[in-house]
């Protein structure tokens, strides 16, 4: 009953082809398809028929208003709403929506992270939209996805480099099919699944959190008493509150023609993944911007909050977004498709080696693509990859892509599982198993990346992933059309770029000594993440394929530094408040409580002298002073930091000085929660936080 309704809502609020057909002339249905599929721009008098219809598709849906939806440089989506309201010359009221309004909006742009691409004098910025991802209706508004770009048309969102970089993928792509004769093929594109890790607390205890409140993110915290050990949490029975909140996301996520993939309780308590069914990669970029607010919305509908941040809690592990990424083509092959003999699928190696190449060249960006002030908490902890990439082939792929290029040929029996139990079939096993701990890893007909934060836009992750495909793509090509055989190429890449091959335990300490002799990159956090954007090598890159101009590169560069010093500084700020504002105070209560019993006690003639009572009272005087130092340390260092006016120096100087007094900080209003009473601790502890959704 419920598939039925959930069968019978799917899509219903977005305005997908099925919609279009029903509602649009067939000259104009079949020139938008053609702009969709051939990358044409659409006619103004197209754009005026599609919106009409567009408008009235989103009254009968219940839409007063329509807005231009985007992703700027924050990674979270904006909007602002117009109504479909205007007034004619003779005063009366209509309802109107234009191609030009459809197309094109000129939003004051002044407050979006432009990283110096634009002085907020020159407030203009446009809205493009982008025919290709579908309008949808929620909350009463009509969205309408679009491009963001300044005035003088650089990108100032994540939406446009995703196209050029798709647009780019494509064109080398299809090159390199056309030379393995594939002469029908004219599109290729990336196709994207993002599995999304969250925690599910209450409102009520979130409501006590000034850090989770605006931090996203717990600063202090005991470990709960009990927190992931047990491994009971990871695909356990999800209590009927969650429940209740899965269902009724899902139907929303239904009706937005997001399908879940798979629902399931992970590994720490409280928290969750949501995975949907793949898509292309814009449209599940801005679908994956839509599971987000979903998310947080049905979330407190339901008296809950929905974590996104990276690592909301220490102790336990952190959420991440596993961004699942293959190649189509506009006939249906998946380009990473081994079939059931990949070493004789010489096509396949050939695309294979391509990625490999591609990964261990440009190692740094796909760093740089997860990097985040958040991301930094959770990378490189034993619970999500390190911040080292390699590739995870598995034996049988490693091994077929070896043969491709040879005559030799490995053992390739499959081999058949078996339970014991005689009732039982047998069956052939997956030709790998699975590895949970790389980075970037191959399974079956797609390559998982794991890296990727979880409040993350997946843009960046594909932008990247795309760029660096194409890049190798029309490596191969040069060399293919230079005379090299397929086999040859195969196996200089082979060569070259193998050391970026890693089929063992990523979270070992040895793979750590290994990844430093083979010469992997290691960049440990994002401050120098971010400073490789700006490397020669990859500068020469994104202008040769038109992904981002120079001047674009270091606007970006500017703006994620900025946004790592932000984040912290506001986390410092709050930890602060915390500690004078609530922590201090709080310890006092209790040491006077506990005075005032050292009174009693030797009113009746009982020496406190060296006993237990005055040896807590000792620990938590200590701890309160120790309190006030570091508070005082910390309004130093922030003073400090307000003088250096260069954005990288400023964030080292947050990475190197600030975040460690934070920790030290952080250490002691721990040993505080843990000799405090709980009567007098004033906010709630993980232990509550972490159980209290039942
Ligand atoms: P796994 O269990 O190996 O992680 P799943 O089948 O559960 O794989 O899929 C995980 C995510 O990957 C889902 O969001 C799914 O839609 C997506 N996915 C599956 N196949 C592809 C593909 N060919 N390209 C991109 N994403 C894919
Ligand atoms: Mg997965």
């Amino acid at each position: 009953m419920e598939n039925e309704t959930l069968a019978g809502i799917y899509g219903s609020m977005i305005f997908n082809d099925s919609v279009m057909r029903e509602r649009l002339p067939k000259a104009i249905y079949n020139a938008w398809q053609s702009a969709v599929l051939n990358h044409e721009t659409l006619s103004r008098s197209t754009a005026d028929v599609i919106a009409n219809a567009m408008k009235d598709w989103a009254i009968s849906k219940g839409a007063t208003h329509y807005s231009h939806w985007f992703i700027p440089m924050t990674g979270k989506t904006a909007e602002k709403h117009d109504s479909f309201l205007s007034q004619t010359s003779d005063g009366r009221v209509i309802m109107e929506f234009s191609g030009k309004n459809l197309v094109k909006g000129e939003p004051d742009a002044s407050s979006f992270p432009s990283g110096g691409l634009r002085a907020t004098f020159e407030a203009r910025g446009y809205t493009a939209w982008d025919c290709t991802s579908p309008a949808f209706v929620r909350n009463k508004i009509l969205y309408i996805p679009t491009l963001f770009c300044s005035y003088t048309g650089e990108s100032l969102d994540k939406k446009t480099p995703l196209l050029r970089s798709m647009d780019a993928l494509s064109a080398s792509a299809v090159r390199l099919m056309r030379l393995m004769g594939h002469s029908d093929v004219k599109n290729v594109n990336p196709f994207v699944g993002s599995e999304q890790e969250y925690f599910i607390i209450t409102k009520e205890d979130y409501d006590k959190r000034p850090d989770l409140i605006f931090t996203g993110r717990t600063l202090i915290g005991v470990p709960a008493v009990k927190g992931q050990e047990m491994d009971d949490h990871y695909f356990g029975s999800i209590n009927a509150r969650v429940t209740d909140f899965m269902q009724a996301l899902n139907r929303k996520f239904c009706e937005l023609g997001i399908s879940a993939k798979t629902e399931h309780n992970e590994a720490a308590p409280a928290q969750h993944e949501f995975a949907p069914i793949f898509s292309i990669a814009n449209i599940a970029t801005d679908q994956n911007h839509l599971v987000m607010e979903i998310m947080q919305q049905v979330a407190l509908e339901k008296g809950l909050v929905c974590l996104l941040h990276e690592k909301p809690f220490d102790g336990i592990n952190g959420s991440g977004k596993h961004n699942n990424w293959s190649i189509v083509s506009d006939n249906g092959v998946n380009l990473l498709e081994p079939g059931r003999e990949p070493a004789e699928n010489i096509e396949f190696a050939l695309v294979m080696s391509g990625i490999i190449r591609a990964v261990d060249k440009y190692a740094d960006l796909l760093r740089f693509a997860t990097a985040s002030y958040g991301n930094d908490l959770r990378l490189g902890s034993h619970e999500a990859p390190p911040a080292i990439i390699s590739v995870y082939l598995g034996e049988t792929i490693t091994n077929a892509l070896y043969d491709a290029c040879s005559s030799e040929r490995h053992n390739r029996a499959r081999v058949k599982f078996d339970t014991g139990v005689a009732s039982i079939p047998r069956f052939t096993k997956d030709s790998e198993d699975r590895n949970r701990t790389s980075p970037f890893a191959f399974t079956g007909n797609k390559f998982e990346f794991r890296m990727v934060g979880s409040s993350q836009s997946v843009a960046d992750a594909n932008i990247i992933l795309n760029t660096i495909a194409a890049d190798s793509f029309d490596y191969i090509s040069d060399k293919l059309e230079g005379g090299r055989t397929p086999q040859e190429v195969i196996s200089e890449i082979l060569t070259n770029h193998s050391r970026i091959i890693f089929n063992g335990n990523n979270y070992s300490e040895e793979w750590r000594e290994e990844a430093s002799r083979r010469g992997l990159h290691n960049i440990a956090d994002s401050v120098d993440a971010v400073a490789s954007l700006l490397d020669e090598k990859n500068m020469l890159l994104f202008e040769k394929f038109n992904v981002f101009s120079n001047a674009e590169l270091e606007a970006r560069y500017e703006i994620m530094l900025e946004a790592y010093i932000k984040t912290a500084n506001v986390e410092a700020k709050c930890l602060y408040s915390m500690v004078k504002n609530s922590i201090y105070g709080a310890l006092m209560k209790n040491i006077a409580e506990y005075c005032n019993t050292a009174n009693g006690v030797s009113n009746v003639g009982i020496s406190i002298i060296g006993s237990r009572l005055e040896e807590r009272i000792n620990t938590m005087y200590n701890l309160s002073e120790e309190l006030i130092d570091l508070a005082d340390e910390l309004t130093v260092a922030l003073d400090v930091s307000r003088t250096i006016s260069d954005s990288f120096e400023k964030a080292c100087y947050f990475r190197d000085n600030i975040l460690n007094i934070m920790e030290r900080t952080r250490r002691v209003c721990d040993d505080i929660e843990g000799n405090m009473d709980d009567e007098f601790y004033p906010f709630p502890k993980y232990t509550d936080i972490l159980f209290d959704v039942r």
